[in-house]
């Protein structure tokens, strides 16, 4: 016999694929039924409660993109520079429970308060050298994006972009094939899965321009040196790398 709740969840799906209203209308009513609990260890209440919270770890030092050695500030080693290489890489947090927890529950239900929960625990003081920078993301390919219905990147993006005063701009690059998942693969493979993935469609808009890239958790790097090489071969003057996690 079906549960209730197997029920409700059947007849909500249902009732999710001709919703009229706007998304998060819907997941109002999604929360009402299924009251918010945490990602990381099922507590009723919030989606982070606050001992998982206390969990996050933050990013003690940053590394040089290039090399992934430490660097002050993040900034990219001078003998590791190239002309289209990041010019240096932020990340807040590590990418440990509860925050792959987390990143994965914002990928497949769209929960905004999650997102501010995550960027509360961001140390955003530190980013004062992003002042006049503008942010943008990397893509999701139309066919993922659609098949999710939203893009939790950009989410991120838009709420950090809110956070630090700076200006958010969206369809600054698309992808040019679909890439597979990162997931599993080996480095020399997802370097291989990206290259040329990415195409500038607002040249004018990135010329000379100072830009935060922004991804959700940085691996091997490989989206994001991709995508800032092509905003620096779109003439964009200066190209960071931010991301909310970072693998140790
Ligand atoms: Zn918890
Ligand atoms: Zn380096």
């Amino acid at each position: 016999m079906l549960s209730i709740s197997t029920m409700a969840k059947t007849h909500v799906k249902r009732g999710f694929l001709c919703w009229g209203g706007n998304i998060s209308q819907a997941m109002g009513v999604l929360d009402f039924i299924f009251p918010k609990t945490c990602v990381n260890c099922s507590r009723v209440g919030r989606y982070l409660c606050e001992d998982c919270q206390k969990h996050i770890q933050k990013v003690e030092f940053q590394i040089c993109p290039v090399c992934g050695r430490p660097s002050i500030s993040g900034l990219t080693h001078p003998k590791c520079e190239t002309r289209r290489s990041l010019d240096g890489l932020h990340s807040f947090v590590y990418y440990s429970p509860p925050i792959p927890q987390a990143l994965y529950k914002l990928k497949y239900k769209f929960v905004r308060d999650l997102a501010e929960d995550l960027l509360g625990e961001a140390s955003l003081e530190k980013l004062d050298i992003f002042s006049g920078f503008s942010v943008v993301t990397v893509p999701l390919h139309q066919k993922r994006e659609n098949w999710r219905g939203f893009d939790q990147v950009r989410l991120l993006a838009e709420l950090l972009a809110g956070k630090l005063g700076i200006e958010f701009k969206e369809s600054v690059l698309v992808r040019k094939k679909e890439t597979k998942a990162q997931v599993g693969l080996s480095r020399e493979a997802r370097a291989e899965n990206v290259a040329r993935a990415f195409e500038c469609v607002d040249r004018e808009f990135v010329k000379d321009k100072n830009l935060v890239l922004f991804d959700d958790v940085w691996t091997s790097g490989a989206t994001l040196k991709n995508a800032g090489a092509e905003l620096k071969k779109a003439g964009a003057a200066k190209v960071w790398g931010l991301t909310l996690a970072r693998s140790r």
